[in-house]
């Protein structure tokens, strides 16, 4: 145990001192002859301890301190404290760099680290193996050098990681790789990339499944409906059962060709490469054929439909998906807002934004089933849907365009008073924000 030196064994030292001076003052008989001397000695004592001091920091092997006495017996053992003190943290902060470098190689996934101007810090085994980094011969590139599919670069540069994205990999064309990036410290991030060959390939069979049955499901439906229609009225009414029968057949066939039909929409939507940037969707006048074709279904159900459009708003898109997204919300609002309701459609400009917004004073739906609404398949009132000849994907459909556009559903509404169904397309997917900050 090392203690500092006290103020006591410093005024210890300093009588010795005095007490030398005096001895050798009354010997020789001249105190200033004396003063002289033991300055020059203490003078040549501590020119020897500090020589001493610099030989065994910077050429001694020996970690111990030579044996010194006096002051500088405190000096080198601080010394020594805290060398022996700086080593442990060293050791410390080794092992934890060492528990977490194990951890990050026990990862099933691989690990990049990168820094603030985008250069490779540490990768683990995983990410050598999978994405081909070099180590250590490609410490310190950019990623995006060593990554340099074109979607991962945009990805990379455009620097929200708020989702990951799915990327071909780069050592092999047939795998498909997830990135996701996480910010962490000051402006590093976390790399991770993970395998996803195998579920992309089970989502891309599910897809294709869908869509080829539904596809071959669609032509003999329209020989069954074509014939059904086709039956003179003489053969409906001779029998009232066969009336009945017939009548229910063509109902049935006329829900499945709908529910096909979304089908398809569906997985052509899922399946999209469309690129959302290239064409402007004329929105108010689109929104104009599908209030004709609203005021046609709503000859039944007698509501009070309004469209508040500007007329002057248009936004990049896929115009068959956005048409497709609209009409759903609207026809949806038309189909469950019971007999003589009020029906409001807005497309209007908010800040930089612009808003898609259905208000209807239907029923409303209970909180517990927002959230599963856009589910396929999910519905309220199973019984009151099949009756709208509603198929169960209208939202699922909506969800998928709004995504495919940089957007999102949202839903407000209260049981008994109604529902509003909205969503907001950015300033990126706006032609005249985009014109104006371009020039
Ligand atoms: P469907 O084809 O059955 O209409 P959707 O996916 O379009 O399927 O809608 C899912 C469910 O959401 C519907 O079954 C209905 O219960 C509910 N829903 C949708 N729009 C409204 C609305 N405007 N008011 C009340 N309920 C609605």
């Amino acid at each position: 145990m090392y203690y500092p030196l006290s103020l006591k064994k410093s005024i210890g030292i300093l009588i010795v001192f005095l007490l030398a001076w005096l001895v050798i003052g009354s010997w020789v008989n001249d105190y200033l002859l004396s003063f002289a001397m033991t300055m020059a000695g203490l003078m040549l004592f501590n020119y020897y301890q500090l020589f001493r001091l610099n030989h065994w920091i910077w050429h001694s092997k020996r970690l111990s301190p030579p044996t010194v006495y006096g002051a500088w017996e405190y000096i080198y053992e601080g010394v020594y404290f805290l060398q022996r003190r700086n080593r442990a943290k060293r050791k410390e902060l080794g092992e934890l760099v060492k528990r977490f470098r194990q951890g990050a190689e026990a990862l099933p996934d691989a690990v990049v680290i990168i820094d603030s101007d985008a250069t490779i810090l540490w990768c683990n085994r995983l990410a050598r193996l999978e994405l081909g980094i070099q180590w250590p011969t490609d410490l310190g590139l950019r990623i995006d050098n060593l990554l340099r599919h074109p979607l991962f670069v945009e990805y990379f540069n455009q620097g929200d990681f708020s989702y990951p994205i799915e990327v071909p990999s780069p050592i092999n064309q047939n795998k498909t790789n997830e990135y996701r990036i996480m910010p962490y410290g000051d402006d590093n991030l976390l790399l991770i990339s993970r395998d996803v060959t195998r579920v992309s390939q089970l989502e891309d069979m599910r897809r294709d499944f869908v869509a080829n049955v539904s596809h071959e499901m669609r032509t003999p439906l329209t020989v069954i409906s074509g014939y059904l229609e086709m039956l003179p009225d003489s053969a409906v009414n001779a029998d009232p059962f066969a009336g009945k029968a017939l009548h229910e057949m063509s109902e049935q066939t006329k829900r499945m060709q709908h529910l096909i039909e979304d089908l398809l929409v569906l997985s052509r939507i899922e399946s999209s490469s469309e690129r959302i940037y290239e064409n402007i969707v004329q929105i108010p006048n689109m929104l104009a054929q599908i209030e004709q074709e609203a005021v046609r279904l709503n000859k039944e159900h007698g509501h009070s439909i309004h469209f508040h459009v500007d007329k002057s708003l248009t936004m990049f898109g896929v115009e068959t998906e956005i048409r497709s997204a609209c009409s759903n919300l609207i026809f949806n609002a038309i189909n469950y807002t019971p007999a003589n309701g009020q029906i409001d459609v807005h497309w209007y400009r908010e800040g930089d934004n612009a808003v898609f917004k259905v208000i209807d004073n239907g029923d409303g739906i209970e909180e517990k089933h927002l959230l599963r609404l856009t589910e396929r398949f999910y519905r309220v009132d199973k019984a009151r849907s099949r009756k709208t000849g509603g198929s169960g994907l209208g939202l699922s459909i909506v969800k998928h365009v709004l995504n495919h556009h940089n957007s999102m559903l949202k839903i407000k509404s209260i049981v008994g008073v109604g529902s509003e169904f909205y969503f907001i397309i950015g300033p990126e997917l706006l032609p005249e924000v985009v014109m104006d900050t371009s020039s």
